[in-house]
């Protein structure tokens, strides 16, 4: 009865990792879940306000398929103002998250045997739509000497005639690697020479950057390639929105078009009073994504030395995003008290997990061996699961 395309699914391993936890708690077992990658802030009170007022005037119906002139405009305002991007309404597609964005982008472009460059480690969702969409993810591992950033030689070295994109995400889940304008543009030195290959630049966390750094994306360093980059953001990192589900990109107006006509088969428009509140989160106050990003800075500099000192166990701060990728590779042959040998990552989180932390696994991200900790939780709870993973760590023999 279901279709071959659907077992070509899967759950995102975060949410697979989240589910699990949720059900030992209903089990009764004490769980620290670290899994999901939302902040755990509140949306701004002004921004909620914006929404109650639009449907209280009425925003309760459906709108232009890919957002509605005044969204669309706060838009091009905000990648004028922070991008130094210019961008026409036709440039623009809003949905129900920056998701469905780029499942738009790859279900409308990708045809069977399509490749799709996936610096690894990467958000595992660029594969599976990838798979979904009949094309084939083609992993690039970086190096952690390199900061997991893929360099020009590497991204050259990948590209074949079948290559449609590269996908960039800076800062990155769930590396926290963030893109230099010079590393920008010698990626895009290569870029020139292949001008079959796309670029999307996912810049989701492009608000979360620490110690001062500056943000760069590749279609404001490399203006020869606007006609080929997708960039993507939305609101659910910056403004802590993830429940609103709303998500928007620029690029060329045909890319564009052809993304609204699958969107207009699926889901129609994203909801009418997200919209709304979307609007008042980029055109209002920004001082308070600044609050949040020292917050999170905070928050990272206190935890990775706890977990840098736990044996076996080895991590870089992050530049950017709220994600530590953290080696397990110190741990890998050894020995559970029941004598179960942990051989892979997998193994390690399912170790851990019995020690009462939900973490995904490296592999789902492309490069093992790794797990990857979400610190966008409280510091008490952050303390606690590190607490638990050391106390893992020193049962294995
Ligand atoms: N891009 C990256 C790298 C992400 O980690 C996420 C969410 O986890 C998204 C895009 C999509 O976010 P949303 O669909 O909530 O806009």
């Amino acid at each position: 009865m279901l279709s071959i395309r659907v077992g070509r699914a899967r759950l995102s391993a975060s949410a697979t990792a989240a589910q699990r936890a949720r059900e030992l708690r209903a089990a009764g077992k004490d769980i620290i879940e670290l899994a999901q990658g939302e902040p755990d802030f509140n949306t701004p009170d002004h921004v909620i306000e914006a929404a109650h007022r639009a449907m209280r005037a009425g925003q309760t119906h459906y709108t232009q398929v890919d957002g509605t002139p005044e969204l669309k405009a706060a838009i091009i305002g905000k990648f004028r103002r922070e991008n130094a991007l210019e961008f026409k309404p036709e440039n623009i597609s809003a949905g129900a998250g920056g998701k469905q964005v780029l499942y738009n982008a790859l279900m409308a472009t990708l045809d069977p045997g399509d490749e799709v460059l996936i610096p690894a480690p990467s958000w595992v969702a660029y594969a599976d739509i990838t798979h979904f969409a009949e094309g084939t993810p083609v992993w690039l591992p970086t190096r952690p000497e390199n900061r997991f950033k893929l360099r020009a030689e590497e991204l050259e070295a990948a590209i074949t005639p079948r290559t449609k994109w590269l996908m960039l995400n800076s800062p990155s889940n769930p590396s926290g690697a963030v893109y230099s304008a010079d590393e920008l543009r010698a990626l895009a030195g290569v870029l020139d020479r292949h001008p079959q290959v796309w670029t999307i630049a996912d810049d989701m966390y492009e608000h979360i950057l620490f110690d001062g750094r500056s943000f760069a994306t590749l279609a404001a360093v490399a203006p020869q390639l606007t006609g080929r980059v997708l960039t993507v953001n939305g609101c659910s990192k910056t403004y802590a929105m993830t429940g609103w589900r709303l998500g928007y990109a620029a690029g060329p107006a045909e890319l564009v078009r052809a993304m609204g006509r699958l969107q207009a088969q699926s889901s129609i428009n994203p909801s009418s009073v997200s919209q709304a509140a979307a609007v008042a989160a980029l055109n209002g106050p920004q001082d308070i994504v600044r609050a949040r990003c020292a917050e999170f800075q905070a928050r990272r500099d206190a935890i990775v030395p706890r977990f840098a000192a736990i044996p076996g166990l080895a991590v870089e701060p992050p530049h950017g995003a709220f994600y530590l990728y953290v080696s397990c590779a110190g741990w890998l042959g050894k020995r559970t008290p029941e004598g179960k040998v942990l051989a892979n990552d997998s193994d390690v989180c399912a170790w851990l997990l019995e020690g009462g932390v939900a973490l995904p696994n490296g592999a789902n991200y492309g490069l093992s061996p790794y797990f990857r900790v979400s610190i966008a939780t409280g510091l008490p709870v952050l303390e606690e699961a590190c607490r638990r993973i050391a106390a893992a760590g020193g049962k294995l023999a």
